[in-house]
Order: C-alpha cells, then structure tokens, then sequence
C-alpha cells in the first residue's frame, strides 16, 4: 500500500522531475502558449515541498489537499486551478485512509481526471492535460483488473504478481500518459491560450499534457 510517507516522497521525485524539466515546459508554452508553465509548475511544487516539510500530516488525503491548496495559491494560469482541483478530488476520494491500496490508487486518479474535465470543460483531443489523464486513468483501471484477475486465480487469492498493485498501476498509467501526450503534436488546440493560434498550434506538444505525463511518471517512479 502506499502509506502518508510514501505519498510525500512521491511528491518530492515530483518536485525534481517538474524542477529538471522546467526549462523544456518553458519552452514548450512558448511555441503555443506564453511561455510560463514551466515556471509556474516548478514555482507551485516548490511550494508544495516547503508546506509539507512545516506541516506534520497523518494521512495520505491530508497530504493531497494541503497539495491542491498550495498549487492553486501559487502555480496560477490555466494549470494552477486545474492540478490544485485534481489534487483536491484525489483527496476526497482516498478520505481518510491511512495506506492506499491499488484500487484506491487508481479511484484517486479517475476522480482528479474527472475534476479537470468539470473545472475546464475539456474533452479528449482538445490538446490539453486531459489527452495524457484520461488515457491514464483507463490503463490505471485496466492494470487494477488484470491485477485483481490473476490475484483470483492464483491459489490463495495472494497478489504474487505485482506486490500491492501500486506500482503496476501507477506505472501504467505514466505509460499511457506518454502516449496521449505525445498524441496532441498533431492536434489543433481546442481549449486555454494554445486554442487562440488555431491551426497554429497543431505540430507542438502541449505543456500542460506533458507536464501531466511527467508528473505521473514521477509518482510511478517513487513507487516502484
Ligand atoms: P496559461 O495558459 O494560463 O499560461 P499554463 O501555461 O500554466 O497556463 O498551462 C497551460 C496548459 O493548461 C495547457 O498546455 C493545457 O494543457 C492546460 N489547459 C489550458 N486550458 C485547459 C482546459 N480548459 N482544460 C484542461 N487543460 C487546460
Ligand atoms: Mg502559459
Ligand atoms: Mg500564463
């Protein structure tokens, strides 16, 4: 399971990753956007790692919303409120549970995807983060099935294949994150500054769809 400490050092390899890449999500908003994202991302988990090293947390949910709340404080444009309204719905739907288990892994991540669709109104190939989430979540619930499936036919029902299943699923869902990412090169933005370029803007990876691939990448990291 995945425990408050280990939800914290997930969010610290984020903090690096996000820091590593600052400079190339810079320079991808610059292409079809303003050119802050990369900054604006690194300055909010910054922040997020300065909150949680002052605050003593006892759950995972509390760690989530003390999360959303620093990034919509500080990472503002578009992606400030979106991430802070996924972090937020990943908090309410792990509550109060001390250690998260796969399914509840993979519930957290269906239920911030669905809170960046409520909060922005995008669908599946309007060039935003939702063309890397909601590819990840589906494989994130995929992985959980096929984990649960061989878990019933093994004898004894024990998880022998993938420990506790948080790695699987969060490994899979950075995989499909990849791809959909990588799926909105060709694509004319639909949705935030990126959509004022028109056809412009199709031939640029989107920044918010790659930052979202890097995030998830770093929680699959942290877990394995
Ligand atoms: P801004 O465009 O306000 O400067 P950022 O540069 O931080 O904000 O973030 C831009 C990213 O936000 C885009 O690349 C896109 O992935 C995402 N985005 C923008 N608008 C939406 C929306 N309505 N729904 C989902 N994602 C969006
Ligand atoms: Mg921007
Ligand atoms: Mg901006």
């Amino acid at each position: 399971g995945c425990a408050t400490e280990d939800v914290i050092a997930a969010l610290r390899r984020v903090n690096e990753v996000i820091a590593e890449h600052r400079d190339e999500l810079v320079d991808l908003d610059r292409e079809i956007g303003d050119g802050d994202h990369g900054e604006n991302m690194r300055r909010g988990f910054e922040a997020v790692m300065s909150k949680l090293d002052m605050s003593e947390l006892d759950t995972p949910g509390a760690v989530l919303k003390l999360t959303a709340t620093t990034l919509i404080s500080t990472v503002g444009g578009a992606a400030g409120p979106l991430y802070g309204t996924a972090f937020l719905r990943a908090a309410n739907a792990v509550g109060a549970a001390t250690e998260l288990s796969a399914g509840e892994v993979a519930a957290a991540l269906r239920a911030a995807c669905e809170g960046v669709v409520a909060r922005g109104k995008a669908e599946i190939g309007d060039k935003t983060m939702v063309d890397a989430l909601q590819p990840a979540v589906r494989a994130a619930e995929t992985a959980m099935a096929d984990a649960a499936a061989l878990s019933a036919a093994s004898a004894g029902g024990s998880t022998s294949a993938g420990g506790d299943g948080v790695p699987a699923v969060l490994a899979a869902a950075a995989d499909a994150a990849e791809v959909g990412a990588e799926s909105t090169v060709p694509l004319v933005a639909r949705k935030g500054r990126a959509s004022y370029l028109g056809e412009r803007s199709a031939g640029h990876l989107d920044p918010g769809a790659r930052s979202a691939a890097l995030l998830l990448r770093a929680l699959a990291d942290a877990a394995r």
